[in-house]
């Protein structure tokens, strides 16, 4: 019996690969109620290693589902912190250790209102498999905080990301465990988190990445998740004899990974017409040009604005604001070739995903984590679109943070065009990887199966090497 008196029959004779996938989701289930963001996550991944089951009886004797769902280690905190009016505030803090048996623990911090254990949960889940498809030895982590950034002055946020550190610091290091940005965690955040990490620690050291450029950053890591989701998306087309060149691009978000995806699409002949945030979409029929790129990186990361404003202030461009009553998404329901989910998970669901295949979209490439809904992925796997999953297409985030570890470990600095010809090569691979991958296994041009299996291989072999940890 597993936790719970969930029966596991996992070690039984003549059970099924299926079978025990099926018992382990549901042990994880009853084992993580109110975690339906882990539970999807998971999923997602174990049905995919069905295929890898049936061929690798070790696997399943080792329980090598139920230790990769398992953390190694969770964080829990209290981050007390005093805002601008004297007003004393207390946030959660929260750091995942999900798996090392590839390398240290790494993956972002995110700073949002939503944040809870399963949504941090899943997220940490994903970035294992995410980290080693990535060529890099890297372990698969994830942390953050309830904490809204949204609306807070500078002083204010300095003194929340003080109080986090003064927590975090001990859990971390250069080869322990080694955070970055996620969503409300940019330049900024991670310039305050260092400063008070080499404080404590009395030591300068690369336990963070995403660091400014002058003191041990590495040129295109702000830059490396956008530009590796629309390599991604060009490697997809390229394998079918196509390319972006022309192509019509749905962009949600207008945070990091959205901006530098327009800014790629723009570099290679596309034409993105959307850009959104939680207060609603904009829909540029005339195309966001490098100009109005520009506009909006101003917006949104130093005047730290709203995107509605883009409507007031190109003509031709409309804003449409967010109704949580609609059963649908605006921004997945105008005619495009490709969509690519930049903003937060679960922001397409079955009817955005019916909506997108309706209007002509033949190809999604994730640059959001799990922004895709299971019953959306059913979708576009049945109309054979191009699907690039999140822990494939966004992985060039995560590599070039690897790359900037390399350069801190070696004290040196690679130029823009070096570290930009690594990303490149590296989502090349990962493409190769999954598409070999999905052959192999039996489901040519599902890149789905290709990511799950490819990162699990290699982080279930490093597992079986290391012995019962
Ligand atoms: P960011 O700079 O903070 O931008 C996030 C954007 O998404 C903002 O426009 C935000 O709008 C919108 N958004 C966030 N939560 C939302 C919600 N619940 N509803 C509607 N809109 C929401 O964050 P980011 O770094 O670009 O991250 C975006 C996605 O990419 C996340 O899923 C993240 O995990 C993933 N990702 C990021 C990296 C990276 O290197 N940064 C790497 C891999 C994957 P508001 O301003 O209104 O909240």
């Amino acid at each position: 019996m597993g936790a719970l008196g969930v029966a596991v029959k996992s070690l039984g004779k003549g059970v099924s690969a299926k079978d025990y996938v099926n018992d382990v989701i549901n042990e994880i289930r009853a084992k993580n109620p109110a975690e339906p963001e882990f539970h999807q996550a998971t999923r997602e991944v174990f049905e995919s290693l069905i295929p890898v089951l049936d061929r690798h009886t070790e696997y399943r004797s080792a329980k090598l589902l139920e230790r990769v769902a398992e953390p190694e280690r969770v964080l829990m905190f209290r981050v007390p912190w005093m805002d601008d009016r004297g007003e004393v505030q207390v946030n959660r803090g929260f750091r995942i250790e999900m798996n090392s048996s590839i390398g240290p623990y790494k993956g972002g911090l995110r700073f949002h209102p939503s944040v809870n254990l399963g949504i941090l949960k899943f997220l940490a889940f994903e970035q294992v498999f995410k980290n080693s498809l990535t060529t890099l030895p890297m372990g698969g982590g994830k942390g953050g905080s309830d904490f809204d950034p949204k609306g807070q002055s500078d002083n204010e946020v300095m003194r929340f990301c003080q109080s986090f550190m003064t927590e975090l610091w001990r859990h971390i290091g250069p080869n322990t465990d080694v955070p970055a940005g996620d969503i409300g965690v940019g330049g900024r955040e991670i310039g305050f988190l260092f400063g008070q990490y080499k404080r404590l620690a009395n030591e300068f050291t690369g336990v963070l990445t995403g660091k400014g450029l002058h003191w041990g950053g590495s040129l295109i890591r702000p830059e490396a998740t956008g530009y590796g989701c629309v390599y991604f998306a060009n490697e997809m087309l390229k394998a079918q004899g196509k390319s972006l060149q022309g192509l019509t691009c749905l962009v949600s978000g207008s945070g990091n990974v959205s901006q530098y995806t327009v800014e790629k699409l723009i570099d290679l002949g596309a034409k993105p017409i959307t850009l959104s945030d939680s207060d609603g979409v904009i829909h540029d029929p005339d195309g966001i040009d490098r100009e109005k790129l520009a506009w909006v990186m101003e917006l949104k990361n130093a005047r730290r604005g709203r995107v509605r404003e883009y409507a007031e202030r190109f003509k031709g461009a409309t804003f449409v604001a967010a109704d949580r009553t609609l059963a649908y998404n605006p921004l997945w329901d105008i005619k495009a070739d490709c969509a690519f989910p930049s903003a937060t998970q679960n922001e397409i669901n079955a009817k955005d995903a019916s909506n997108m295949i309706k209007n002509g979209v033949q190809l999604v490439a994730e640059g959001a984590n799990m922004p895709s809904t299971l019953e959306a992925i059913q979708i576009y796997l049945d109309a054979g679109i191009l699907y690039g999953p999140a822990k494939a297409a966004n992985a060039g985030g995560v590599a070039t943070s690897g790359l900037e570890m390399s350069q801190n470990s070696m004290r040196i600095s690679w130029s823009r065009q070096e570290v930009d010809e690594r990303l490149q090569r590296i989502m090349i691979a990962i493409h190769q990887n999954c598409f070999e991958t999905a052959e192999k296994y039996g489901t040519p041009g599902n890149y789905l199966n290709g990511a799950n299996i490819g990162g699990f291989v290699k982080v279930a072999n490093a597992m079986l090497d290391q012995g019962l940890v």
